[in-house]
Formats: C-alpha cells, sequence, structure tokens
C-alpha cells in the first residue's frame, strides 16, 4: 500500500501521467490534487443491494444507476458479491484508496455490497463464505482494522440493511473466529 502512495506521490511531484507508467488513470482532469483524495480505509461496512440476485450480473447496472441517476463519480461500492453463472463472484468496485459512496457519515469505510434482498432471502452458504473471505481478506490487508471496525449498514442507519434476515452480527464474527468479550 505504502508503495502504491509513494509512486501517486512521484506521479504528481513529476506532474507525470500515470498513462507512461502503466497504470490505469484514475480521475479525470478536474483540478483536484489526487493525493488529497486518497485515503485509507477505517472499518468495513456490509450491505445488501436489496435487490433481487440473478444469474446476470448486477454489478454494471448498479454502477449505472450510481453514476447516472445518482450522478456520483462511480459506483459508491467499494466490493460486491453477486452470484453468476459461474457461481458466485466477487467484484471490484471503486478503488479502496477513495472514499465510497454507501453510508452517511461512513464513507471512510469500505462498502461492502452483498447482491440480494435479505430482508425476503437467507443468504446462500457460498455467498456467505465468499463475504467471510472477503472480510478476512481485508483485515489482513489494513493492520489498522480490526473486528470493531465492522458493521452492518444498519447500525448507523434506519435501513435494515443488510436484512432482517442476513445473520447477526454475533454470528458473522463468530464465523470469523473472532469472539469479542
Ligand atoms: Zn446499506
Amino acid at each position: 500500500m505504502r508503495s502504491v502512495l509513494l509512486m501517486f506521490t512521484f506521479i504528481l511531484a513529476t506532474g507525470q501521467s500515470t498513462h507512461g507508467l502503466g497504470l490505469p488513470l484514475l480521475l479525470g482532469d478536474n483540478g483536484d490534487g489526487l493525493v488529497k483524495r486518497l485515503h485509507k480505509p477505517t472499518g468495513i461496512v456490509i450491505h445488501h443491494s436489496a435487490t433481487r440476485d440473478t444469474s446476470s450480473v448486477s454489478f454494471a447496472a448498479i454502477r449505472d444507476y450510481h453514476i447516472h441517476e445518482k450522478h456520483w463519480e462511480d459506483i459508491g461500492y467499494h466490493i460486491l458479491i453477486e452470484d453468476t453463472e459461474e457461481g458466485v463472484e466477487i467484484f471490484t468496485g471503486r478503488g479502496l484508496q477513495f472514499e465510497g459512496a454507501h453510508a452517511v457519515g461512513k464513507n471512510d469505510k469500505i462498502g461492502v455490497c452483498v447482491v440480494g434482498n435479505f430482508d425476503e432471502d437467507f443468504i446462500s452458504t457460498e455467498k456467505y463464505q465468499k463475504l467471510l473471505s472477503v472480510i478476512r481478506g481485508l483485515l489482513m490487508m489494513y493492520d489498522n482494522i480490526n473486528w470493531e471496525g465492522v458493521e452492518y449498514h444498519n447500525e448507523s442507519s434506519e435501513k435494515s440493511c443488510p436484512g432482517k434476515l442476513f445473520p447477526p452480527k454475533s454470528t458473522l464474527l463468530s464465523d470469523l473466529y473472532i469472539y469479542p468479550e
């Protein structure tokens, strides 16, 4: 992570295009400094999409909705987990180095969205296991985030998100082998 940050600092300092380094150009030229917009996430917020998951890919539809209807720069979530024809897959959305757009007052945290409506359906085992592995991976990647930084959207919102039938957080934590006192 640090080396990536250093590289961006270098790019800004030298005014070199990210294209020259074979990196994707992360932002359009909006006159805003890239470094100012980079940040280190402080936690993880779990969501559901509140839409039925079909075998077609929802990622593009959700991204389109966030960009064209909500007029955000990109999809609001950092990570999406959904069913595809190939089984459950993990999609990367907004770059982890950017603030998300997924929970009021919590956008400095990583937004993880499990596609499905868990007010109406139970999460499948396959999808739940994928979510656990995503959380485990993120906890390993960020030494500033521990289990206390893992939250459900409904902890800071009136919404039921990630759904009334979603496993309670105590279950999620014990499935991650985390046993708070
Ligand atoms: Zn949510």
